[in-house]
This record gives structure tokens, sequence and C-alpha cells, in this order.
């Protein structure tokens, strides 16, 4: 018997595990230290209304024999399907068939799972800093090659580097790839991409014939002309998939509700992907449950939009208040517009794990070090915005008096 070698291969254990680690320790070593999270993106404010109401309503559904709801309906409720497809994607002037869009359960099963589709030898391409899932899961997957501890970088990975001097927005590269990652709004650098350079990729996608796998789960935090879709540039539907969450649209990280749009005429070598899709989700997924997906469809309706929006703009404010506190304390600072995510540069040439432990010990505040998510994000932290309006004014009075 043997187990799959590609899990031996991985350095450390997850990011934020380690975080939730070292705060721990912190908090065995001072018990009465009184710590304000800011690293995991969890959001902390309770689900609205209307989605409240119709999950009661569906749990009533579930208590009588009339209106109980076993196993659902393949790919999802179309009720929830249709909505999505008429509030998400009609007023971007994007059309979408019913059988294009698939409810998942959260983004990170998605694009965790979604590279099954592909060959292990493809070439992958990932943002660096990046959200580690999608390294993860294609090591897991034996198509990483090996890893250098030295470099932080797998042998098989086409790396992007994101930094200060692009805007955290990588062209598209020299060299062939062909399943590129894209996550935009970036988690973790907050940066949003425009038109053009989202062109770019889909050109490149075009030329390469590369599958892009478009990461959209902030898309609820972009403000003004930028791109909500990756399907408002001509020629996407032929070369990308989209992952959508309700998790920070709505605070469903404990409901788990989310989506993924596959184009029909996304094909390679002739095979259509959205139906190698449909046929991976019958065999290894039993869709989200009736009351997650009940609970989504009231997002639509004109009070749980309204709602939503509220609890997306409480965020978008504390986002605002941290960029523009710790700018004025003298810190470099970026993101935090179009995303949940403040990312800055940490003070005095001090490493991102150095600034995590200092800001732990002289503030209580825990952030998350960029390095973390790529050797590209070293010498950068990340905010979020997801506390509370107080901590979030709490910690940057902290880090004020901490003096850095
Ligand atoms: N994608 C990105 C970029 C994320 O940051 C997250 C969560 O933090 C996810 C996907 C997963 O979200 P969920 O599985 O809760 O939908």
């Amino acid at each position: 018997m043997k187990l799959n070698e590609n899990f031996a291969k991985m350095p450390g254990s997850y990011l934020f595990y380690t975080v939730r680690v070292k705060t721990n320790e912190y908090v065995e070593k001072n018990p009465n230290a009184e710590i304000i999270r800011l690293g995991i993106g969890d959001v902390t404010r309770p689900l609205v209304p209307a989605v409240i109401a119709e999950m009661h309503a569906a749990v009533e559904d579930m208590a009588a024999a009339k209106t109980f709801k076993g196993y659902g309906e393949d790919f999802g409720y179309s009720f929830l399907r249709n909505a999505i497809i008429k509030h998400d994607y009609e007023p971007l002037g994007v059309k979408l068939e019913l059988d294009e869009v698939f409810i998942n359960d959260g983004a990170k099963s998605d694009t965790g799972n979604f590279a099954e589709l592909f060959d292990r030898d493809n070439k992958v391409a990932v943002c660096d800093p990046v959200y580690p899932v999608y390294v993860d899961s294609n090591v897991m997957a034996g198509r990483a090659g090996d890893y250098s501890a030295d470099s932080g970088r797998w042998s098989n990975f086409v790396y992007l580097p994101c930094t200060a001097q692009n805007g955290f927005i990588p062209e598209p590269p020299k060299e062939h790839a062909d399943i590129v990652y894209l996550c935009f709004p970036n988690n973790p650098t907050g940066a949003h991409i425009g038109y053009s350079e989202l062109k770019a990729w889909v050109d490149y996608a075009l030329r390469e014939g590369a599958v892009i796998l478009y990461d959209a789960a902030y898309s609820a935090f972009i403000e003004g002309d930028m791109p909500r879709s990756i399907y408002e540039i001509e020629g996407a539907k032929s070369c990308a998939v989209e992952f959508k969450s309700y998790s920070k649209t709505a605070g469903f990280t404990g409901v788990r509700c989310g989506y993924t749009v596959i184009p029909k005429d996304l094909k390679i070598d002739g095979a259509v992907l959205r139906d190698m899709w449909a046929r991976r989700q019958t065999t290894k997924f039993n869709e989200a449950s009736y009351i997650s997906q009940r609970g989504a469809a009231a997002i639509y309706t004109p009070e749980g939009a309204a709602q939503a929006r509220q609890s997306i703009d409480y965020y978008k404010n504390n986002a605002k208040i941290l960029r523009e506190g710790l700018a004025d304390l003298g810190f470099t600072v970026y993101g935090g517009v179009h995303s949940p995510y403040v990312w800055l540069s940490t003070p005095k040439g001090m490493t991102s794990w150095e600034f995590f432990d200092a800001l732990l010990d002289r503030a209580q505040v825990v952030g998350t070090p960029g390095s973390g998510f790529g050797p590209c994000g070293e010498g950068y932290f990340r905010i979020t915005s997801f506390g509370t309006q107080e901590n979030s004014l709490r910690a940057l009075e902290r880090i004020k008096n901490a003096n850095f």
C-alpha cells in the first residue's frame, strides 16, 4: 500500500493553521491578552434578515412530507441559477444558459477540485503571492514538480510576480502555460484588474490554448467601472471558468454556497469542459443543501440585495478606516478599495513573520504574513476588514501606540 507521495512533498502546514497555532501559543503565555483578529478572512456580521427568513421557510419545507426536499436538482436548484443569470450576469451584458451555472458549496471546493479535469503534465501559472488553495491542490495532484525551500517555489509552476512595481497586476508571461489561476479582486493583495489588463490575459489564453480559472470571490467589493466578471471581456467564454462565492458577499462562510460558471464554448481538443465537470460533479458531489440555496436566492430579492449591500458597505468602510489610518501612521498601504484586504509594506525592513510577531506582541493584533502567500509576499502583510468597526478602530489605536 502506498500513500499519495505528493502530500509528503508539501512544506509545512496550511498558512492559517500556522497563524492560529502561533496566536494560541501567545495567548497561553499571556492569558490576559485581548487579541484582535484581523488575520483569517472570515466574516463577523450575521446573516441578513431576508436570508434568515428564507432559510427558516426552507426548514419548514423540510418538516412536511408534501414540501420536503431530498436530493436536489443536478448542478443546483434552477430558482437560484436563474436568479444568478438574471441578476449577476444580465446587467453586465453577459448571457448565460442555465446549464452553464453550477451551484457549489463555496468557492474553495471548486477552485481546489477543478484541476482534476486536466492532465498531470499541464503547466500551471499562479500569481505570487497567491491564495494557497490553487498551489496546494495542484501539488496534491502531482502537477507541481519539486519544491525548493530556498526559493519557496515549485519547479513546474510558472510564477507571476505581483509586487508594488506592477501594481500587483501580473502581465501574461513569455512562456506557455496551460492552466492560469487569476483572482480579482485579489486575495491577498487587494488589487483589482482593469479591462485592458484582463483582456491581455484572455488574449493570452486564446493564443496559447490555455484555460483561465478566474476566482471572483470578492467581486461584490468592486467599485466603479471595473470588470465584475471575466465574461465582460470578448472571447472569455471560450477560455475561462469563473468561480463565485456567497461567503464574502453575504456572510455565507458557515452556510456554504457559491457557484461556478463554465460556458459551453469552452472546448479543449473538441471536448466540452462543461460536460466533463458535469460528469465529475454527478459522481462526486450531491449539491449544496436546499436550505443554503434558498438562503442564497434571498440575496437576489430587492430587500435581500439591499441588506447584503449594507454588510458589504460596512466592511468596505472598515477597509477605508484601516487603509487611511495605517497610511496616516506612515505605513505604505495597498488594496482595501475594491477588496476587503489591506496589504501593507512591513516597516523598517522587517520580514513578514517578524512583523507578525511584533504586531502580536506589541499590539495584540493578528494579521497574516505576506510571505505565507508566496516569496513575493515577503515584506508585506495582510489585514482584513472583516472585523467589527470597533475592533478596526481599536487595532489602529494599538498599532499607533506600538510606534512601529
Ligand atoms: N477564493 C478566494 C480567493 C478566497 O479568499 C476564499 C476564501 O477566503 C475562497 C475562494 C473560498 O471561499 P468559500 O469556500 O468560503 O466560498
